[in-house]
């Protein structure tokens, strides 16, 4: 295990950086942070109901009608790719597969769509990989693929560790300004503990209020909630992406299957008829969907934040303290990124 080495601020004091949250933001941040040599106390309680426990996640940048990636999505992308290196060359097992990802055209219209966008190779009708099927062919992503977010969060957190960051298996349930520009967070374990630096990686949920009075300001998002379902028919050779989606999940003995999943609707639990809509989403891409039992008894939904420009955000409320979050329906896709620009505002503070 790597010695912790604190890192001095610009007045040569020890920065103690806070990170809060569980998910894969809040994962990231503490693995970016204990590798730059900063002194990390990650609270992560529970995952709970969080999205980062969605049960497969697709890294897939090319997203709309149209297919476009936006460029910090594919940047965002490489860096999730070096990070899945760098942590098979640490010994461990991050979960993550460069499968390529597949999207087809529900029109000739969105063919010719996906034909203009660097970075799509469009795919003719008879090239689709079964077990999909579209008339107007689709358009393949070499540079996709997905990941067990399980598995991935595992090895965030043993780098982290091996980097000497401090894991607190508690919520915050106090933050507060303890002068000097310190903030002192408090768990629900009692123990309070001061820190230079404060990063809030704390997802769709709401703050209490006297966070919100500490800090100036509360983030701005709005909430989408989606299901996944496991369906079980055998896993897919490539996921599917789309508004809805085929990826595999992966069981506790490492066997995959498939599942179906979108997000598009108000929080709370899934309508009874959630999976229905599903698979007549899909059925026209997937005609064995029709005929598959899907385990209602097992689906899982979560609430993901929407952020200004449906871009993620690391904004400073207030001096040494940030939000960072809102990564939308590709938080896995970008978690990396956001905490290596963490890292750097960190620093420069
Ligand atoms: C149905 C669905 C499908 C999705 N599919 C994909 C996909 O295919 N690919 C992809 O990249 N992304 C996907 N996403 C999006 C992705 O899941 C999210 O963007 C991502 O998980 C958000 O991570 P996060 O760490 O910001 O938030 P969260 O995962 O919500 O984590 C927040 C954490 O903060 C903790 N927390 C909150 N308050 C406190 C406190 N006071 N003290 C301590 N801890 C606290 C929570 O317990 C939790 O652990 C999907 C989301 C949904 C809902």
């Amino acid at each position: 295990m790597n010695a912790r080495l604190d890192v001095p601020a610009a007045d040569g004091a020890v920065q103690r950086v806070a990170v809060v949250g569980g998910g894969v933001m809040g994962a990231s941040l503490a693995r970016a942070l204990a590798r730059a040599g900063h002194a990390v106390d990650w609270w992560a309680a529970e995952l709970g109901d969080a999205a980062s426990g969605v049960p497969v996640a697709l890294l897939n940048p090319y997203r709309g009608r149209s297919g476009r990636a936006h460029p910090d999505d594919l940047a965002a992308l490489r860096v999730t790719w070096r990070w899945d290196a760098e942590l098979r060359d640490a010994g461990l097992t991050p979960g993550a597969h460069r499968s390529g990802v597949l999207r087809l055209a529900d029109g000739a219209r969105q063919a010719r769509a996906f034909a203009q966008v660097p970075g799509l190779q469009p795919l003719a009708a008879d090239a689709l990989p079964p077990p999909f099927r579209s008339a107007h062919g689709g358009a393949w992503a070499a540079d996709g693929g997905w990941l067990d977010p399980r598995a991935w969060l595992a090895a965030l957190g043993s780098d982290a560790a091996a980097h000497a960051a401090n894991r607190r298996c508690q919520r915050v349930v106090a933050l507060e300004r303890a002068g000097a520009g310190r903030w002192r967070l408090i768990g629900d374990g009692g123990e309070p503990s001061l820190h230079d630096r404060v990063l809030l990686a704390t997802g769709a949920g709401a703050w209490p209020v006297a966070w919100v009075r500490a800090l100036g300001g509360a983030p701005t998002f709005e909430r989408l909630a989606g299901d996944v379902f496991p369906t079980g028919l055998p896993a897919p050779s490539v996921p599917l992406a789309g508004a809805s989606y085929v990826g595999p999940v992966v069981d506790d003995l490492g066997f995959a299957a498939a599942a179906i999943g979108g997000h598009h609707r108000a929080p709370g639990p899934a309508p009874d008829d959630a999976a229905r809509r599903l698979v007549g989403n899909l059925g026209w891409a997937w005609p064995e969907l029709a005929e598959a039992r899907l385990r209602t008894d097992a689906a899982w939904w979560g609430v993901r934040a929407h952020g200004e420009g449906n871009r993620p955000q690391l904004r400073e409320l207030a001096p040494g303290a940030w939000w960072v979050g809102a990564l939308a329906g590709r938080g896995f896709v970008v978690a990396a990124a956001v905490a290596e620009a963490a890292v750097r505002a960190v620093a420069t503070r």
